[in-house]
């Protein structure tokens, strides 16, 4: 039996993509041949590639002053490549502290220069935004996580500067209508709401680029990734293949407007039975909610084992919450049918 997936990642992806992306490595668009085993350089692979980065383009609403990259290392390369690329010598950047993602990125953007943490929930684990900052044009860029997969807050807003922003949109990217172009960097592991591992999403406002005058390995180094089409070497070819059959499933089923609209709903019902019901608490403040990972406690611990034999006997599956938090969390991805989460709702409701 398919069981219901609440995993914060690798985590669902739509069932068409998973019966598509089979039927691919079997048999690849009728060539005889798997898609894992032809050439990165081949026409039919090129053309998944080109249709990959064009239809992201589409879906951000973006122009030709962005470019869209799939590369590898995950969000976690992003974090050293996005400085590399854009810190002077000497530079200084702002980030925000929003959590333990957050936090790994400041760490690896203090070995390019001076980092300002301008605002930072640490001290209260996280369960909020911070707010009430603002970021100067002393700054090389502003780093900021749009959805904190851990401890389910998101930003809703994103603050006005003259420098560019470097937003880390893992968990959320493709779940809401955003302006786009007020980003200069987005960058996403494909695992959380697009494809499988191994597969990063880069979007690059090309005039910010080359700034640094610093000396960029190749493969850190985005204009060259640009140069060559997303191809300087070998790309992740099934992952982007994945990808594209999600942004495909995105755009057939109303683009990210729709997408937003049945991911506000599926939030709504689950966050309605936490506040409703007293055995449920959220670890976030009520403002700042995510619309991805929704994670909650048991207010009576007594009742744990009850409640994690009833949603294991429902097929519910990945619904521990992160090692360092605890509780539970459900992460409710854009490919998350509503009818996963009521089931889980009926749970709580029973206990
Ligand atoms: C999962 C996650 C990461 C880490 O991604 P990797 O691809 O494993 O490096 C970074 N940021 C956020 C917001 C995440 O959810």
């Amino acid at each position: 039996m398919k069981k219901h997936n609440f995993s914060a990642g690798p985590s669902i992806l739509p069932q068409e993509v998973f019966e598509k992306a089979s039927q691919a490595v079997l048999d690849f668009n009728g060539m005889g041949l798997s898609i894992l085993e032809i050439s990165h350089r081949s026409k039919e692979f090129i053309a998944v590639m080109e249709e990959a980065r064009a239809l992201v383009k589409k879906l951000m609403k973006l122009g030709d002053d962005y470019e869209v990259l799939f590369l590898q290392g995950g969000a976690s390369l992003q974090f050293v490549m996005a400085p590399f690329n854009l810190m002077k010598e000497g530079g200084k950047a702002a980030y925000l502290d929003s959590g333990s993602w957050a936090a790994a990125a400041i760490k690896e953007g203090k070995k390019f220069g001076t980092v300002d943490v301008v605002g930072s929930s640490k001290e209260e684990k996280y369960s909020f935004i911070p707010k009430d900052y603002t970021v100067g044009t002393e700054y090389d860029f502003f780093h900021c996580t749009s959805n904190n997969t851990i401890y389910g807050t998101q930003m809703k807003d994103f603050p006005k500067t003259e420098v560019p922003i470097v937003c880390d949109m893992s968990s959320d990217i493709f779940s809401r209508e955003i302006d786009f172009s007020q980003f200069g960097i987005i960058y996403a592991g494909a695992q959380k709401n697009m494809g499988p591992s191994g597969a990063t999403l880069v979007v690059v406002k090309k005039d910010i680029l080359g700034k640094t005058g610093r000396n960029i390995p190749s493969y850190l180094d985005y204009s060259l990734h640009i140069s060559k089409d997303s191809m300087f070497n070998t790309p992740p070819v099934f992952a982007v293949y994945c990808s594209l059959l999600t942004l495909q499933w995105i755009e057939n089923n109303g683009g990210i407007s729709a997408a937003e609209a049945r991911n506000n709903a599926k939030a709504k019902l689950l966050y309605d039975e936490i506040d409703s019901n007293p055995l449920f608490e959220c670890f976030s403040v009520p403002e700042d909610r995510s619309t991805m990972n929704v994670s909650f406690y048991l207010t009576d611990e007594s009742k744990k084992e009850a409640f994690d034999a009833a949603w294991k006997a429902a097929g519910i599956s990945g619904l521990n919450g992160h090692r360092s938090l605890g509780g539970y969390r459900a992460s409710i991805y854009n490919a998350m049918p509503i009818e996963s989460v009521q089931v889980l709702v009926d749970v709580m409701k029973s206990l």
